[in-house]
């Protein structure tokens, strides 16, 4: 039995995006029958997956724009609940090794705060210089915006004794930090469920169209509900639900992977920021390691240069000894699949490539431990914006390719769908995120840098 055969809105998903979608709708647009369909778990697929971190520190000035929406929301509804979702403002911190990194990370800085990050405060430890202002452990109240470059190992030290002696630049990105994706997006839920909102559990199977305009959506069992709005958040599945109203959306998935290390040693202080290796490397294998997997196809990679971004933060309060570990060594473009593949030396090469910015994780590589990994899909588009706003099919909308940036991009992105929905006021940036930017000419030149990290 359906609990309604009729709605006003049916979302596909109840990942963040659906969920956000339906908060907006409901909780501050005022629609009354939404209905959401999933056949899983709410933000059980990829939302629950994510190291759940946030930042406004993009190179595309509609992601600057979106993101800070999205984190002004956050930090509203951080404010209603009394901060129930755990957000902090601990930052980023982009490490480099050597004198080229850091010229990069200085040039790549300016350009970022000119597409309206926030200031860029450059330390060398010179006498005279204004004081470098450390990260709040807890909270999100710390105003302090854009980003701090420190150019001095002997600061980089003072302030994060746990880094390579050989760093010789770091940037510390100060509107960003983490917070609890499944309690974010619970809160959400349970604001949503208040107002109305509908849950059915099962799977889109079709959408009936009449005279171009949305008329019903059909499940896999059978079961028809009469609607004429249909809202696509299928997350990994946003191609294939598209194409139910015939139309081929541009997105396309890769796997991500995150290991949970359980850091008994202490290595990572808890208060630490989320800390991310801007190097390329090399890994260091023994004469019999590197003999072994040259004589494998599928690993013969390990010996080449490998990609700058591992990163790592602590997860949980300070009795956890969990820290999440992530590195994308290996960027493989995928048709996505669940269970997902879990590569099983994840751990290790995610371990060894971190030990270069954190000397003191060797100790795991000595004592290895049973690996504990997850992941799920950064789902699309090739220029790394989302997709947001009206299908070619009337009554018929999208929110998703949400990429590696879901979590902080949800609430701004619900915003938006929901203003797009019930003709509300739309933002500046509202046509940078629709489908129909792809019909301007010349759109697609000049997105040099996807901004992924
Ligand atoms: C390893 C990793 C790290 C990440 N780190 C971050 C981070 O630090 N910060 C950040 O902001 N983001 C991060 N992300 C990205 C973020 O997790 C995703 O962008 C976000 O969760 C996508 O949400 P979604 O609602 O679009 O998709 P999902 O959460 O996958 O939800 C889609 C839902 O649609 C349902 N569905 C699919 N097809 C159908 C159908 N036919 N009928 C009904 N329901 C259907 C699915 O069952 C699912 O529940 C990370 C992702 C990964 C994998």
């Amino acid at each position: 039995m359906l609990s309604s055969d009729t709605a006003d809105v049916v979302i596909c998903g109840a990942g963040i995006a659906g969920i956000s979608a339906a908060y907006f709708l409901a909780c501050r647009a005022g629609v009354k029958e939404i209905l959401i369909v999933d056949p899983r778990d709410p933000l059980s697929l990829t939302s629950d997956k994510s190291s759940e971190a946030y930042r406004n520190w993009w190179p595309d000035p509609a992601m600057v724009q979106l993101m800070d929406r999205s984190i002004d929301l956050m930090e509203e509804l951080a404010d209603e609940c009394g901060n129930c979702f755990h957000m902090n403002r601990r930052g980023y911190l982009y490490v480099t090794t050597n004198r080229a990194g850091a010229e990069a990370l200085l040039e790549n800085a300016e350009e970022i705060s000119k597409a309206g990050s926030g200031p860029l405060r450059v330390y060398s430890g010179e006498p005279g210089e204004p004081s470098y202002v450390p990260h709040q452990e807890h909270g999100y109240a710390q105003d302090l915006a854009g980003a701090d470059l420190l150019l001095n190992p002997d600061l980089i030290q003072n302030h994060f004794p746990y880094l390579t002696k050989n760093a010789v630049a770091a940037l510390h990105v100060r509107r960003a930090g983490w917070l609890s994706a499944q309690q974010f997006g619970q809160y959400l839920l349970d604001q949503a469920r208040s107002a109305g909102v509908k849950l059915e559990r099962g799977k889109v199977a079709g959408v009936e169209i009449e005279h171009g305009r949305v008329q019903a959506v059909v499940l896999e069992d059978g079961r028809r509900i009469r609607t004429n709005i249909f809202v696509n958040a299928a997350g990994p599945n946003l191609k294939d639900v598209g194409s139910l109203t015939g139309v081929e959306l541009p997105v396309y998935s890769e796997i991500h992977l995150k290991a949970m290390l359980r850091d008994t040693q202490e290595i990572i202080p808890r208060d630490a920021p989320l800390v991310i290796y801007a190097d390329r490397q090399m890994l260091n294998w023994t004469p019999e390691e590197k003999q072994a997997l040259e004589s494998e196809n599928d690993l013969r990679f390990l010996l080449d240069e490998l990609s700058a971004g591992g990163h790592l933060r602590p997860e949980g309060g300070s009795s956890s000894p969990i820290v999440l570990l992530l590195w994308d060594y290996h960027g493989q473009i995928v048709e996505p699949a669940f269970p997902i593949p879990i590569d099983p030396e994840y751990q290790e090469i995610a371990l060894r490539g971190l030990v270069s910015l954190v000397p003191g994780l060797n100790v795991y590589l000595e004592r290895s431990q049973k690996p504990n990994v997850d992941g799920g899909y950064y789902t699309r588009t090739v220029e790394n914006r989302p997709l947001i706003g009206p299908m070619p099919i009337e009554g018929s909308y999208v929110i998703g390719a949400l990429s590696g940036y879901g979590i902080m991009v949800s609430a701004a992105a619900g915003e938006l769908l929901a203003a797009w929905i019930t003709g509300g006021k739309l933002p500046d940036y509202a046509h940078e995120f629709a489908l129909e930017r792809y019909d301007r000419p010349g759109y697609l030149e000049g997105f040099e840098e996807d901004g992924q990290l």
